[in-house]
């Protein structure tokens, strides 16, 4: 990667594309985990079964449920919507919390706040599905947060990192 700042387009995903391998603290153990989506030739791959994998105390649990919690919650640590682990990627900041699923989700987050985004999709108003970065909070977005939030993303990304 370059150390010019670059144009900034939104890909257009939202949070269901960051849903086949979610890092999280385990359970038990509090290590890092993953809880991955199963195969499953007749559902869609939001309601495919899950299962978490602990390689650290070889825990695994399995998701195979209706209930689903997407998007983070006011109160309480951020968890996954599956089995409600707590996610491995989030951190307090002074303007709220930075989390994310998974490193590619993070390094969405981090290319949209180094871009400061200004821009707006175009079908940003149109009641299409939000996009993920629509509806990241204004403070990422923020270019006066923009070291702030790139320090925090980088904190997250090397505590994976160091984990293995
Ligand atoms: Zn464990």
């Amino acid at each position: 990667m370059s150390g010019t700042p670059v144009r900034f387009g939104d890909p257009r995903c939202t949070e269901y594309d960051f849903l086949d391998s979610i890092l999280v603290h385990c359970p038990r153990c509090d290590r890092i985990a993953r809880v991955l989506r199963q195969p499953h030739p007749d559902v869609r791959p939001l309601f495919a079964p899950r299962r978490l994998v602990c390689r650290s105390c070889g825990l695994a649990r399995t998701w195979a449920g209706r209930g689903i919690g997407l998007g983070a919650r006011q109160r309480g640590p951020a968890e996954d919507p599956y089995l409600r682990a707590r996610l491995w990627l989030q951190r307090e900041t002074r303007h709220g919390r930075l989390w994310a699923y998974d490193l590619r989700h993070l390094d969405l987050i981090r290319r949209c706040a180094a871009a400061g985004l200004r821009e707006r999709a175009p079908w940003y108003d149109t009641g299409q599905k939000m996009t993920l970065v629509a509806r990241l909070p204004a403070w990422i977005k923020s270019a006066k947060n923009r070291d702030e939030v790139l320090r925090t993303v980088d904190r997250l990304r090397e505590s994976v990192l160091t984990e293995g």
